[in-house]
């Protein structure tokens, strides 16, 4: 019978990967947890409305990557392409955002149909933060610091560049987006096939396009900069001057929108040049008006995501996943013959006596010899040993299995000690 296979873009995360992803997501909640940052959990599935009405109607996920259906009574439902949309609905619905300042962080997976690639999938993981209730430059220079700080901690903060950008009130980007409509239509011959598309439903987008000959066109196009209120004008200067005293190095990119129409006045992205086209592995900015926008009370926020994927890649790449790292065990417990009851105790003990050990106890009998071969493969650091004859002498053999050492045999109960003291647990 032909075999079922995945879904496109979906990929199963195996056992011998599990280990990087879990050093990931464990660093990233730490330093979360570290800056005041709490963890919320939302379902996957929201009612379509809520990411039209916060995503915007005429973006690219809105427009054709969402996986939107249906459910049986006909209420359409779409799975989360993102966390911010339901994170606001959830604080809101449970009354965390009413007077009161609130960070949270979020994980898990993110749907998107796109083409998948290196780097982009159609089921994908992010990692979420999100403050609300505070309206100043002082909280996005610290997401920005924490976030300097984590890459720092994962070894990668020398092959990110935070590039940052301001893009003020909505109204001076309307005026903006008038102007820059009227230069690019002017050239609407030298511009790009997606461009133009953009021209007519998403201009700001173009602004970040990768071809080179309409980036060439943009560089005589008005600047959003120039439209700014002084109000923003002093909230970006804000921020650079809380990154500059945090020696935390940025970019200011002119050119950096983001691809979601909630985002007001401070946004970033920060990008690597180490995974090819795919380089933003975290990306955010300023949502003042969200809230209000899916019926709460005007709320200041700031928020970002990151892409897991692309920040293991990244640590692949960059070789700099800590050795202790892996999918290993420490032990592998070899039991030959009838000893079998003596094999499970022997193993509680070990767990009872040492809380980190990583051991596997074989099952399912066979010779000396093949057991061995199973502990070999393992990746386990010693082999215990019990046999009939360890059984009656009440003893168990320890054999390093990455060391020329010799086996020694030991009485059951120093095994423990022994056993610590050749791992240094
Ligand atoms: P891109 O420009 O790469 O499409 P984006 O602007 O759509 O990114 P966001 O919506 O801001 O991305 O998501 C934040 C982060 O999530 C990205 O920086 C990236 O690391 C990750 N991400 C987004 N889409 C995907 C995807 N399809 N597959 C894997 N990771 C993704
Ligand atoms: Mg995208």
């Amino acid at each position: 019978m032909k075999q079922i296979q995945s879904v496109k873009g979906m990929d199963d995360l195996l056992p011998e990967n599990a280990p990087a992803w879990q050093y990931v997501e464990a660093s990233i909640a730490e330093v979360a947890e570290r800056y005041g940052y709490r963890e919320i959990r939302f379902p996957i599935l929201e009612q379509t409305e809520l990411f039209k009405r916060s995503i915007g109607e005429v973006t690219d996920i809105v427009e054709k990557e969402m996986y939107t259906f249906d459910d049986r009574n006909g209420l359409s439902l779409t799975l989360r392409p993102e966390g911010t949309a339901s994170c606001v609905r959830a604080a809101e619905e449970h009354g965390l955002l009413y007077n009161q300042t609130q960070k949270l962080w979020y994980t898990g997976p993110m749907f998107r149909y796109e083409k998948p690639q290196k780097g982009r999938l159609r089921q994908f993981h992010q990692f979420g933060f999100e403050a609300f209730g505070m309206a100043g430059p002082d909280v996005d220079a610290e997401l920005l610091i924490m976030l300097a700080r984590l890459w720092r901690e994962l070894g990668i903060l020398e092959h990110v560049e935070l590039q940052v950008n301001n893009l003020g009130t909505s109204e001076a980007r309307g005026r903006f987006r008038a102007d820059l409509v009227a230069y690019l239509e002017a050239r609407a011959d030298s511009l790009d096939e997606d461009s133009r598309r953009r021209l007519a439903t998403n201009p700001l987008r173009i602004l970040d396009s990768k071809v080179a000959s309409t980036q060439a066109l943009l560089d005589g196009a008005p600047s959003l900069t120039d439209y700014l209120d002084d109000q923003s004008r002093a909230h970006f200067a804000g921020l650079c001057e809380f990154l500059d005293s945090a020696s935390v190095s940025y970019s200011v990119n002119p050119r950096l929108v983001r691809g979601l129409d909630y985002y007001s006045n401070t946004v970033f992205e920060w990008v690597t040049t180490k995974l090819g086209a795919q380089g933003t592995v975290c990306a955010g900015g300023r949502y003042d008006g969200l809230v209000e926008q899916l019926g709460g009370k005007p709320t200041p926020a700031v928020g970002c995501a990151m892409g897991i994927e692309r920040l293991v890649l990244l640590l692949r790449e960059l070789e700099v996943i800590p050795g202790s790292v892996n999918d290993s065990v420490d032990v592998y417990l070899v039991a030959v013959g009838d000893v079998q009851t003596r094999a499970l105790a022997l193993a509680e003990s070990l767990r009872t006596e040492l809380p980190y050990l990583r051991l596997v106890t074989h099952m399912g009998g066979g010779s000396f010899k093949s057991q061995m071969k199973k502990a070999d493969k393992s990746g386990a650091q010693l082999a215990l040993i019990l046999g009939e004859d360890e059984a009656a002498k009440g003893e168990v053999g320890i054999k390093p299995l990455r060391t020329d050492a010799e086996q020694q045999q030991v009485p059951q109960a120093q095994v423990a000690c022994a056993v610590k003291g050749l791992l240094d647990l």
